[in-house]
């Protein structure tokens, strides 16, 4: 291949080398063929097309539905002296005016669009009569009806292969399963295009559970600890809990933001904007965060509740270290959060609906029990299989101390059995520890063989280990009424004594575990100057009114930090410093890294 796009990435990006399959993917692009390109978030999907839009004549089109995205994107390329534009329904008329006799001109490189303007009256006519290299279709498994984001407009994006047979068509996702891909293909009618798949593995996000006690505190704990002044993105299931969330940080002195869609559209894209912005703002979330935000340095994302099945987990964490360097995702998950989230998914929708809802829960309890590598079961998930255990998750990194619970997870099984499979755990409980209650009275259940024979668990680890019962399917809680616990058909071997039930050994005086995903310099004074460099980064940011990760990515901070260059040359090589940012942005930092 001609060495072209390898000098537009150094001389335009400012990076080194490509990643992954991008180069396979802009060769073929330039090969004017279609693809399907499937890439992580994070994985350098735009480069796939931005940089073919720059090798070719004439304009590359980017259809994509997210508008705040398509504005961050054109700021990022303006940064770089690229010639792009956006149009899209929030733009006024005169604006739009001006970004179509730039097109006329021929004077863009890139058009983000999005597909309801794109539709819009004779605009399809009016491309006809330009020039246009490429299409990029981002997004794209909103084609899909079995994608997660299916719209309508989409469908209509076959017409593309139709009027423009000549014109080669990319298009670009980050989450589709097998159906879904194949669903893509046909209705963007890529049949003679070239699949490109990435492994889905995001190797700098740390995965760490914990059983959740007081899910606040121990989440209070992890970022005092860990990401004391990081942007994070916090998942709670209610509005309110958003809501009470948000308002507990503040009280501790975190700018904390709350976004859930019972906020007004001027409240969310308020806090969104600030998010994107500013540096080090948290936003506690419903899931109706983070579509359509490519932050690239939010250090965390933390669940406080459980996400509803590990699609949903892995795409919210997927928001974590979309830059590469070290970045958490943190879920806390207890006994209730099984409950309340089964009680969610029984409702309205159809019996064979509420079966598959149901065993994609089943598969994020098992990632939440498991005792082996959390990234291992992640991956073969997706149907990729990781060779050796990852070195970066909670398991991996201090192994879970193991104890035989089969003896007590019999006792458990007995007692739920033999109180007629209609008490929930806080009773099945109270019978093992011998608790006198009414309750207990009334059942004559003081009468039963394992009353009180529970007494060298406590109380919470009777409960984890009711837990890893539900979890692992031994037994069920009903979702209707109190979570009363009966016992499945899974459970007869271990009742037989053919199976040994293992579990984590409980933490009686388990040492605080520090999460090791910080982003850490050698020397007190590079963190120093590292922490000068993104002041100085924001003051530029906030004068031109752009999210300071537009400048420069955290990254390319800590190369200056560790490389201090000496003059515009040795800034100029750094990675993240293309040609147009290093004449812009060269002589404030020189000057700073001078003054030190
Ligand atoms: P995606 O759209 O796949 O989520 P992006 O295209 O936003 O990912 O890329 C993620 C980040 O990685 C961006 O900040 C981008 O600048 C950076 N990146 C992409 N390709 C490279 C590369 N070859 N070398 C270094 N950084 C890259
Ligand atoms: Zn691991």
């Amino acid at each position: 291949m001609s060495s072209k796009p390898t000098q537009i990435l150094q001389s335009v990006f400012g990076y080194p080398e490509f990643r992954g399959q991008q180069e396979a993917v802009i060769e073929h692009a330039l090969a004017r063929r279609d693809a399907l390109v499937l890439m992580p978030t994070g994985g350098g999907k735009s480069l796939c097309y931005q940089i073919p839009a720059l090798c070719m004549d004439g304009v590359t089109i980017v259809i994509s539905p997210l508008i705040a995205l398509m504005q961050n994107q054109v700021e990022a390329l303006k940064q770089l002296g690229v010639a792009a534009a956006a149009l899209n329904s929030s733009h006024a008329m005169q604006e739009q005016r001006a970004v179509l006799n730039a097109l006329t001109n021929g004077e863009l490189k890139l058009l983000y669009i999005a597909p309801e303007r794109l539709f819009a009256n004779g605009f399809l006519d009016f491309l006809e009569s330009l020039n246009i290299a490429l299409f990029a279709i981002d997004e794209a498994h909103c084609v899909s009806q079995w994608g997660h984001d299916f719209r309508p407009e989409y469908l209509r994006l076959s017409v593309l292969h139709d009027r423009f047979p000549n014109v080669p068509r990319l298009a670009l996702t980050a989450t589709a399963d097998s159906p879904t891909q194949k669903d893509i293909i046909e209705r963007l009618n890529l049949h003679y295009g070239t699949v490109y798949k990435s492994g889905f593995d995001r190797p700098n996000i740390q995965y760490h559970l914990i059983e959740k006690k007081n899910g606040f505190s121990q989440f209070l704990d992890f970022i005092q600890n860990n990401h004391p002044d990081d942007a994070g993105i916090i998942y709670c299931l209610s509005r309110k809990k958003v809501e009470t969330v948000a308002a507990k940080l503040q009280e501790k002195g975190f700018r904390a933001l709350p976004y859930h869609a019972g906020l007004s559209n001027e409240v969310r894209a308020k806090n969104q904007e600030r998010f994107i912005k500013e540096e080090g703002i948290i936003v506690v979330a419903t899931v109706a965060f983070g579509m359509g935000i490519d932050k690239p340095d939010v250090r965390y994302v933390a669940h406080l509740d459980l996400p509803k099945n590990l699609e949903a987990y892995y795409q919210e964490t997927g928001r974590a270290g979309r830059d590469g360097l070290a970045a958490t995702a943190w879920l806390a998950f207890g006994h209730q959060d099984i409950i309340k989230i089964q009680q969610l998914l029984g409702g309205n929708s159809t019996p064979e609906q509420q079966k598959i809802e149901q065993q994609k829960f089943s598969s994020l309890l098992y990632y939440c029990e498991t005792l082996d590598c959390r990234r291992r079961i992640l991956l073969d998930y997706f149907g990729e299989t990781l060779e050796e255990d990852c070195g970066n998750c909670d398991n991996c990194l201090s192994p879970p101390e193991i104890q035989d619970g089969t003896e007590a997870a019999q006792m458990a099984l007995s007692c739920i059995y033999r109180t007629g499979q209609i008490f929930g755990s806080g009773h099945i409980i109270d019978v093992l520890m011998g608790a006198d209650t009414d309750k207990i009275k009334r059942a004559n259940h003081d009468n039963l063989p394992v009353y009180g024979k529970g007494t060298f668990y406590t109380r919470p680890e009777w409960q984890t280990l009711i837990r890893q019962l539900l979890s692992l399917a031994y037994i069920s809680a009903d979702t209707e009424g109190y979570g009363s616990l009966s016992l499945n058909e899974k459970c007869r071997a271990l009742l037989k004594g053919q199976e040994v039930f293992s579990v984590r050994k409980f933490s009686r005086n388990r040492k605080k575990q520090k999460v090791k995903s910080e982003i850490t310099l050698s020397t007190d004074a590079d963190t120093a100057l590292f922490h000068r460099l993104k002041a100085l980064r924001l003051d530029l940011a906030k004068s031109q009114n752009i999210p300071p990760y537009v400048i420069f990515h955290d990254r390319t901070l800590i190369e200056i930090t560790t490389n201090k260059p000496a003059n515009l040359t040795e800034f100029g090589e750094l990675a993240g410093v293309g040609a147009v940012k290093k004449e812009k942005y060269g002589p404030v930092f020189l000057e700073l890294l001078n003054s030190e």
